[in-house]
C-alpha cells in the first residue's frame, strides 16, 4: 500500500487522510475506518483517485451521501472516496440542468421547484446525493429519479469517461446497470419538466417532507430507510407488494440483534438503537430475511449496500440448502 500512499500523497496533498473512521459518514453510524479517504465534490477528482488504484489494482469504494449503505466493521481498505456536493449548471433556454452527481438530491429539487419547473417533488426528502439516487434507482410516490434524466456522464471501470443517454444507464427500481457494471456516475443532466406555480412546487415539498418525518425514525436511531426492496406487483399494471407488510405480519417490529433493531412503526427499517454494530445489522437482516422466507417462501432482497473488501458483496447470505 505504499505505493498507493506516496501516489494518493502526491495528488491531494493534505486533504488525503489515514484511518479516518467511516460510521459518521453513514446515516447508519456504523462500520470500521476508510485505510485512505478523500472527500471531494469534484468530478475531476474522483476521476483522478480512481485512475490511481486502477493502475495500482487497489481496491476503490465510492460512497455518496452514505445513506443507503453498511459499511464492514473492520472498514475499508484501499481508498474511499466520499463524492459529495458539487455544482448545478443551468441550461433555461433548453429547460435542462446539469448536476455533478455529489450534489445532494435535497438541493436539486428545492432548486428545480423554486424555477417553476414541476415536477420533482415526489422526491423530496429522499437523502444522499443525485448519483447515488440515480445509480440506486431511488424514487418514491411510484416514480423514480430516472424519469427526470436525459444524460449522464460516467466513468468506466477501464477509466474511459462516456456521456450516456439514459436508456443505457438501465436504471429500475433500486438497482441499475451502471451500479452491476462498476460505473460512476460524475454529472446527470436533467430535462422535460413542466411549468407550474413555484409556490404550489414548495408547499408540495413542505407537505411531503412532514408526511415523510413522521414515518421515518427520528434522528438519535440512525437508519438506512427501508432494508429490503419492495416485492414485484403480483400481477401487470398492480403495486409492488411493501416488504414491510410482509415482515409485520412475520412479528418482525419485535425483532433484534446486539444493538440493532426493528423500528417500532415501520417492520422494513432497521435502525441502530444504540452501539449497533454492521455484524448486528448483518444478523438482524438474515433473521428477518429467513422468517419471510420460511412463512412465504419469498426471499426478500436488501435494497441497502454493503461495503467490504470481503469477497461476500451482498448483506443477506442466503442459508445453504
Ligand atoms: C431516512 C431515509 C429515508 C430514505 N427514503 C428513501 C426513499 O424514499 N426512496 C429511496 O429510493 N431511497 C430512500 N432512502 C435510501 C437512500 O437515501 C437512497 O437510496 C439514496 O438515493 C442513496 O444516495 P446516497 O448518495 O446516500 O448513496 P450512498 O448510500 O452513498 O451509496 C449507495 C450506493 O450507490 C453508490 N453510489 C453513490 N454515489 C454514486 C455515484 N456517483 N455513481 C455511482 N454509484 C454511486 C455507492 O457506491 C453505493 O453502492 C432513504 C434513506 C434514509 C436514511
Amino acid at each position: 500500500m505504499n505505493a498507493l500512499r506516496h501516489q494518493l500523497i502526491a495528488a491531494f496533498g493534505p486533504s488525503l487522510r489515514q484511518g479516518e473512521p467511516l460510521a459518521p459518514r453513514t446515516w447508519m453510524r456504523v462500520g470500521g475506518p476508510a485505510e485512505f479517504l478523500i472527500e471531494t465534490g469534484r468530478p475531476e477528482q474522483v476521476v483522478a483517485a480512481h485512475a490511481i488504484c486502477r493502475c495500482l489494482g487497489a481496491p476503490f469504494f465510492l460512497l455518496g451521501g452514505g445513506s443507503n449503505v453498511l459499511v464492514d466493521d473492520e472498514g475499508l481498505a484501499g481508498l474511499t472516496v466520499i463524492y459529495r456536493d458539487g455544482a448545478l449548471r443551468w441550461q433555461p433556454e433548453k429547460g435542462l440542468v446539469t448536476a455533478d452527481a455529489g450534489v445532494a438530491l435535497e438541493r436539486l429539487v428545492e432548486a428545480v421547484s423554486a424555477r417553476g419547473w414541476g415536477d420533482l417533488t415526489f422526491a423530496a426528502g429522499i437523502p444522499g446525493t443525485v448519483g447515488g439516487a440515480l445509480a440506486g434507482g431511488a424514487g418514491a410516490y411510484g416514480r423514480l429519479l430516472v424519469e427526470t434524466v436525459c444524460t449522464a456522464r460516467v466513468l468506466r471501470p477501464d477509466g474511459s469517461v462516456a456521456d450516456l443517454p439514459v436508456q443505457a444507464l438501465g436504471v429500475r427500481y433500486r438497482d441499475s446497470d451502471l451500479l452491476q457494471r462498476g460505473e460512476i456516475v460524475l454529472d446527470i443532466t436533467f430535462g422535460g419538466f413542466q411549468p407550474e406555480d413555484a409556490a404550489a412546487l414548495s408547499a408540495r415539498i413542505g407537505a411531503i417532507k412532514r408526511e415523510r418525518a413522521g414515518k421515518h425514525p427520528p434522528p438519535e436511531l440512525p437508519c438506512a430507510g427501508s432494508f429490503f426492496k419492495n416485492l414485484p406487483p403480483p400481477n401487470p399494471g398492480a403495486q409492488r407488494v411493501a416488504a414491510g407488510l410482509i415482515l409485520d405480519r412475520c412479528g418482525a417490529k419485535e425483532m433484534h440483534s446486539g444493538g440493532a433493531a426493528v423500528f417500532e412503526r415501520h417492520a422494513n427499517i432497521i435502525v441502530n438503537a444504540g452501539g449497533a454494530t454492521a455484524a448486528d445489522i448483518l444478523s438482524l437482516a438474515r433473521r428477518m430475511a429467513d422468517r419471510v422466507q420460511a412463512r412465504y417462501g419469498i426471499r426478500l432482497e436488501p435494497e441497502v449496500r454493503y461495503l467490504s473488501n470481503k469477497p461476500i458483496k451482498s448483506v443477506i447470505v442466503r442459508d445453504p440448502a
